[in-house]
């Protein structure tokens, strides 16, 4: 299983080999002084990456997954009610795991493209004069679409009717990779993973908590043993972890935020806006839509591409796969033989995405797509020739 190319999923992303060496460690034990010391910088340097002065950090070994089931069974009790927008695989599956919870889930459909639809949001909190939305759960980055949701205008809907909801945010393919601002926002909980924009192996959830969120904690009766907020703060309070902790993803992390900071936190979602807008160029030549409805929704880590009619995206993704050696997002969900995605994110540079767009346009010229070859190629050339800076750079 090794491949020489970059992969071109929305995460996991290509691991830069400095994390790779980073996380090749012998064991150290996690009760000795060397691990406190190690991971006391980490928590601190995850808050300026959530850019949070207020926010507490929370790591759990686990994928994005087991932070929003710690993001809603911490804060929140059987029956309570949490209103939220569905409009891609990654927001359904949150909703599914708040029904499975036994949350009362008010769910608005939105159509797949489209983002969290803050005016909606805001009639309903408006309307919910007893107070009983418990919590607004929102998106930011819907990779199934290539979607980003504006947060702030969620929050200013919450802010109108003064509503006391929590506001929970999965940031999973966002954080370190476009602008996120937690305290900014007002976001209370925002749940993140070690495999997209830290450019790690999968293995970590990474939650910032607001002080309104800790207050939560106390009276939430939902059951949580593995991810209770409480016993991880309490350890990492004394510099230890409740149970054993991923220790060589704790040294990945803490070398991927060098990384970050190293590059700076606003180069880095400069750079991603280049890449993407590379990529977005490519589709426009291409002839092809993007599922993002606007040009203010594009994310900058993924774009999610439909096929023209006629064409199975799976076929597209496939023979990528099997005869050139890249691998690009499949459709997901209802986008199933639609669409396919570029995932633009972590440890890239302008070269790299051409090298992404070439494949793909080899594949579909293969497949007898109606593409000029080399023609989304040339568009994202130029764009990168007139606005790239020559450094970007991979870790
Ligand atoms: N949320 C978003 C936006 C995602 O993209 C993903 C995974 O791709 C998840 C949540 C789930 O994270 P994980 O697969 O790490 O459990």
């Amino acid at each position: 299983m090794s491949n020489q190319n970059p992969v071109f999923i929305p995460g996991p992303t290509n691991i830069p080999d400095r994390l790779l060496r980073a996380m090749q460690v012998q064991t150290i034990d996690h009760r000795a002084p060397d691990f406190v010391q190690a991971f006391a910088p980490v928590l601190e340097g995850l808050k300026q990456v959530f850019r949070s002065t207020t926010g507490q950090i929370v790591t759990f070994p686990s994928s994005g997954t087991g932070g929003w089931e710690a993001a809603i069974s911490n804060t929140l009790s059987p029956g309570d009610k949490v209103l939220v927008a569905r409009h891609g695989v990654f927001s359904h599956r949150w909703i599914d795991l708040c029904q499975r919870h036994g949350l009362d889930v008010q769910v608005i459909d939105c159509p797949w493209g489209s983002g969290a639809p803050a005016e909606r949001f805001q009639s309903i909190l408006a309307d919910d004069r007893n107070h009983d939305i418990r919590a607004v759960l929102v998106t930011h980055n819907e990779t199934a679409t290539g979607v980003r949701s504006d947060i702030l205008s969620v929050r200013s809907a919450m802010d109108a009717s003064a509503h006391p909801a929590l506001l929970m945010v999965d940031c999973v393919s966002s954080l370190a990779s476009m602008p996120f601002e937690f305290d900014g926002w007002g976001v209370d909980i925002a749940v993140s993973g070690s495999q997209k924009g830290f450019m790690l192996a999968a293995g970590m959830a990474i939650l910032c908590l607001s002080p309104k969120a800790l207050a939560a904690m106390d009276g939430a009766r939902l059951p949580r043993t593995y991810f209770d907020f409480r016993d991880m703060l309490d350890a990492n309070a004394s510099g230890g972890f409740p149970y054993t902790p991923p220790l060589q993803l704790i040294c990945g992390l803490q070398e991927s935020l060098s990384i970050l900071f190293d590059e700076g936190l606003d180069n880095v979602y400069a750079r991603h806006f280049r890449l993407a807008e590379g990529v977005r160029r490519a589709v426009g030549a291409w002839g092809l839509s993007l599922v993002a409805q606007s040009p203010d929704l594009y994310s900058d880590t993924v774009s999610a591409v439909y096929v023209p009619d006629g064409f199975d995206s799976n076929v597209l993704t496939n023979h990528a796969y099997d005869t050139y050696g890249v691998s690009f997002g499949i459709g997901l969900g209802q986008l199933n033989g639609k669409a396919f995605r570029i995932g633009h994110l972590g440890s890239l540079t302008d070269v790299m995405v051409l090298s992404g767009l070439a494949t793909i346009e080899m594949a579909m010229a293969d497949l007898n797509y109606p593409i000029q070859l080399g023609s989304g190629v040339a568009a994202a050339q130029e764009y990168f020739r007139a606005n790239g800076t020559n450094r970007s750079r991979a870790a």
